[in-house]
């Protein structure tokens, strides 16, 4: 199991051609059966992981925010709405908002301070507990560098599905 984040970047820009390789092996592959891999993988590197060790997701990602969760963290902060906006969020034209910082304002000594109320974006990362895993890895592989638990969980399955790896044979 790694946890290093200098490690995982180290090691994943050398990824990158077998990766690419690896996503196309897995888009061919049983959705079905990929999901069941994927499910069980998470569930045994998760708790091993110790995200208040990590936070990289806080600190590096956009977060983007829905009105349900703009109302439910600004209740919970007992702030009004148009002060907690002005405050924390961003607001594109189109309708997108995203939280006005990296990291997160809501992150602090590597833990965040809002966790019962956090965003549902927050819940769902890293999202490896989501059915179609097949269709999201794009997304995947994006933060396989960001994310310990992403960056095992695809090692083991390499491992799991006889992936050739480079310079395996
Ligand atoms: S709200 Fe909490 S979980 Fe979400 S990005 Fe901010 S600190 Fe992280
Ligand atoms: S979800 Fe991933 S990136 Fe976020 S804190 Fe946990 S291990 Fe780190």
């Amino acid at each position: 199991m790694e946890t290093d984040l200098e490690k995982i970047a180290l090691f994943s820009a050398t990824k990158q051609a077998e990766n690419d390789r690896f996503r196309i092996f897995v888009q061919e592959s049983d959705s079905e059966a990929v999901d069941r891999l994927v499910s069980r993988l998470n569930r045994s590197v998760t708790p091993r992981i110790n995200c208040t060790d990590c936070g990289n997701c806080c600190k590096s990602l956009m977060i983007l925010i829905s009105d349900e969760d703009a109302d439910h963290l600004s209740a919970h902060l007992q702030q009004p709405r148009a002060a907690f906006d002005a405050q924390y969020l961003e607001k594109g034209s189109n309708g997108t908002m995203i939280v006005n910082r990296i990291p997160c304002h809501f992150l602090a000594a590597n833990q965040c301070t809002v966790y019962e109320h956090r965003f549902a974006g927050c819940r769902e990362f890293p999202a490896l507990h989501i059915p179609q895993f097949t269709k999201r890895l794009f997304t995947t592989f994006m933060h396989y560098e960001r994310c310990p638990i992403i960056f095992n969980v695809v090692e083991e399955l390499k491992t799991e599905m006889d992936f050739v790896r480079d310079g395996s044979v």
